[in-house]
């Protein structure tokens, strides 16, 4: 998709800041940080949202779902993180390539038991 924008950010050719990048994957911290810790997973193919994956996708989202855990550690978040997948206009959705976002890091005003 030649006018995507994450598209072109797996590409490189919008900059972004990428915490993790291999064939299939690019990670990279959101623009706007709704958390200490924010970034979102793309796959490098491109998939207008969950609502339009294939069964075909289901090996590729598995591996993006299993990444949130290890760059999650990686990128700070010990106590936990939240991962939001906002699909189609009435979820919530801006950027119209399927994107998992983790949100993470210190939360002091929350305490909780575990
Ligand atoms: P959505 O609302 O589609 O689930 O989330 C889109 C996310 O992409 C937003 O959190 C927004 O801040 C982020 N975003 C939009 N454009 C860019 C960009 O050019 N670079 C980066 N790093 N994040 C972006
Ligand atoms: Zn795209």
């Amino acid at each position: 998709m030649s006018d995507c924008i994450f598209c072109k950010i797996a590409e490189g050719e919008i900059p972004s800041n990428k915490v993790y990048e291999d064939d299939e994957v690019v990670a990279f911290k959101d623009l706007h940080p709704q958390a200490p810790v924010h970034f979102l997973i793309i796959p490098k193919k491109h998939i207008t949202s969950l609502d339009h994956a294939q069964p075909e996708d289901e090996p590729l989202l598995g591996k993006m779902l299993g990444l949130t855990r290890r760059l999650a550690r990686e990128q700070g978040c010990e106590n936990g993180f939240r991962v939001v997948i906002n699909t189609g206009r009435d979820g919530g959705q801006e950027v119209p390539h399927l994107h998992i976002h983790v949100l993470g890091g210190p939360r002091p005003w929350k305490r909780n038991e575990f």
